[in-house]
């Protein structure tokens, strides 16, 4: 600590660059800090640094298996997020100077690379803005930094003393709970489970937080009720979503959209006091939208979209302006593509088209090459196993192929199942439904690395931009549409991946499913650490599902991709096809 003192008081006033010398390690009281990377100036990314305490002294139980683990180290990273902000005061200077980062979890708790918990140590991964004053070295600026705030961050959150076990505990056990109900889900022959209790609307459509005021906690219908026992609540009830076809029903503005969401992320474990730790659904669910506009390489859509103008096959189907529905098409394809168990689908975001055909149309219409997702519905369970759970106010069709109907009523959930059947009887339909099979699932599709290009100028580039956009080369990939991606961290990680894929040198094109398994399983062995650009420093990554890498990688435009067993060459993006359904 003293050398790092003194180093900073010999290099005061000089050339930022002076910074350079700092790389190092150095022993502090009750850690090691280590400066691994160092900006070249005050307007650079910044600087990367890791703090590791040299014995873990935490209560052993907080951290004795994985799923423990990793909410251990989710509980450390929102404590040091939470000090830095309080302690760290930030601007010091020119550019980023004062600056100290860690990475912001969102509500969910997954695996992150910002802090690492093993029996021997902890370590924390931060990011520092080196103060300076106009270009040169502001020594005394990064002393405060660097020797009183930082200590003091790693004291209040990352040691027994700062740090309330009671609530470590607490959470620790909240996700060990949901994790385990969620592998419960299968055995119980459900896809989801939402407890007694829970509170799922968010504070406002831009966060994901729970609404403070006027929250109606949920409550199962009767019908529905399921009892669990969890290792640490014990008991709990709540509505069990069974496998087979869901139908949620209800007037506008009833919550229809709130559940289907709240369905959508119980993939992942929340934080305590998310209001939905004890929701839960399959971890392979995905939630499948309309996409006009996006683009789509060689996916077999044939079973949803047949014979598109001119009798082109739909089994190795590519575009540059998808329509809505064969955006959903593609979206449903490639869903089961990588593997999936239960499908959301919310009328809000998905095309009218895609979701019905009244009979109407049916006799008006000859020339339709679309079988509406209501025919397919059925079938996808039976002949797939692959449930769905879908919002549907307004279509009354879709009683005909519901197993059972939740009806939302003022944010209150009844079944509605038995007078579902009534209506029925009541207006049966005029025409009889075109119920398809659904033979086999979508072809696999193969990626060809080498359209995937790096390049940018003199470098290659392959990084997040936020939570919704990733860049590669000089394309940027577009993920808004893909709502389960829950952090910037996740998007960090998928574009590390398709960089790596994109730049490995392969020549043999690989299956998308198969690129995003071998990348999961990867980081499974050696840690999200094995994907960082920096040695010792990969603090900014979170765990990525297999469904949104594979989605970020089908929409990346530039894309040659061909489905397996095609004889038609890989499919060359804006080659035909500006006009479909
Ligand atoms: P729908 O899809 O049925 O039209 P939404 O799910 O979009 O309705 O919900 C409508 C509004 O009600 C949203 O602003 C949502 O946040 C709010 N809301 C949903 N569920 C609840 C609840 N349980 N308690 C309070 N407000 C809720
Ligand atoms: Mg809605």
């Amino acid at each position: 600590m003293r050398e790092l003192g003194s180093r900073l008081d010999r290099i005061d006033r000089k050339g930022y660059g002076a910074y350079k010398d700092l790389q190092g390690s150095y022993y502090f009281e009750g850690f090691t800090l280590f400066v691994d990377r160092v900006q070249r100036d005050p307007f650079a990314p910044p600087s990367l640094i890791r703090t590791r305490a040299k014995d873990n002294r935490f209560d052993p139980t907080l951290f004795e298996n994985p799923v423990r683990r990793i909410a251990f180290e989710d509980f450390l990273t929102r404590m040091a997020e939470q000090a830095v902000r309080a302690i760290a005061r930030g601007n010091r200077g020119a550019g980023g100077s004062g600056k100290v980062e860690i990475q912001r979890p969102s509500q969910v708790v997954i695996p992150r690379s910002s802090i690492v918990v093993t029996t021997e140590y902890i370590e924390a991964r931060m990011a520092v803005g080196l103060p300076a004053r106009g270009r040169t070295v502001d020594a005394r600026a990064a002393r405060a930094m660097l020797l009183e705030e930082l200590p003091e961050v790693v004291r209040q959150a990352l040691t027994p003393e700062g740090v309330d076990e009671k609530a470590a505990r607490e959470h620790v056990e909240v996700v060990e709970d949901a994790n385990h109900l969620r592998s419960l889900l299968p055995s119980l022959g459900l896809v989801a489970f939402v407890a007694d209790g829970a509170v799922l609307p968010r504070e406002s459509g831009a966060s994901d937080r729970p609404l403070q005021n006027g929250a109606a906690p949920f409550r199962s219908p009767e019908e529905f009720r399921v009892f669990v026992e969890l290792p640490n609540r014990g008991e709990v009830s709540g509505m069990g979503v069974p496998e087979g076809v869901t139908l949620v029903a209800g007037g506008g503005f009833h919550g229809k959209s709130t559940l289907l969401s709240a369905l959508s992320w119980g993939v992942y474990d929340h934080a305590p006091g998310d209001g939905r730790e004890l929701v839960v659904s399959r971890e392979d669910a995905v939630k499948v939208r309309a996409e006009d506009g996006r683009s789509v390489a060689g996916v077999d859509i044939s079973a949803m979209i047949r014979d598109l103008l001119g009798g082109r096959s739909t089994e190795n189907f590519s575009t540059p302006n998808a329509s809505g529905s064969t955006s959903q098409a593609a979206n449903i394809a490639e869903a089961l593509e990588v593997g999936t168990s239960l499908l959301l689908v919310d009328e809000d975001t998905s095309a009218t088209n895609f979701m019905i055909r009244d009979e109407r149309m049916r006799e008006l219409v000859r020339k339709e090459p679309i079988s509406p997702f209501i025919d397919l519905i059925g079938p996808l369970h039976g002949s797939l196993g692959v449930s769905t759970v879908v919002v549907a106010g307004g279509v009354g069709d879709y009683l005909d192929v519901a197993d059972r109907v939740i009806l939302m009523e003022d944010y209150e959930p009844r079944d509605a199942t038995d007078d579902a059947r009534e209506v029925r009887e009541k207006f049966p339909p005029r025409a009889p439904l075109g119920q398809k099979e659904w033979a086999r699932s979508p072809r696999a599709h193969h990626i060809h690395p080498s359209s995937i290009d790096l390049r940018r100028g003199k470098r290659e580039t392959a990084r997040g931009r936020g939570l919704h956009a990733i860049e590669l080369g000089r394309e940027r990939v577009d993920l808004s549409y893909l709502e389960q991606l829950a952090e910037a961290g996740q998007t960090e990680t998928i574009a590390r991946i398709i960089g790596a894929f994109a730049a490995g040198g392969e020549a043999e094109s690989r299956e998308v499913r198969e690129i995003a398994a071998s990348a999961l399983s990867a980081i499974r062995e050696d840690g999200l650490g094995s994907l960082g650009n920096f040695r010792g420093h990969p603090g900014e990554l979170s765990l990525p599902r297999a469904q949104e890498i594979a989605a970020a990688i089908n929409r990346i435009r530039s894309l040659e991709a061909s489905a397996e067993n095609s004889h038609d060459p890989p499919a060359r993006p804006h080659s035909y096809l500006d006009h479909e359904p």
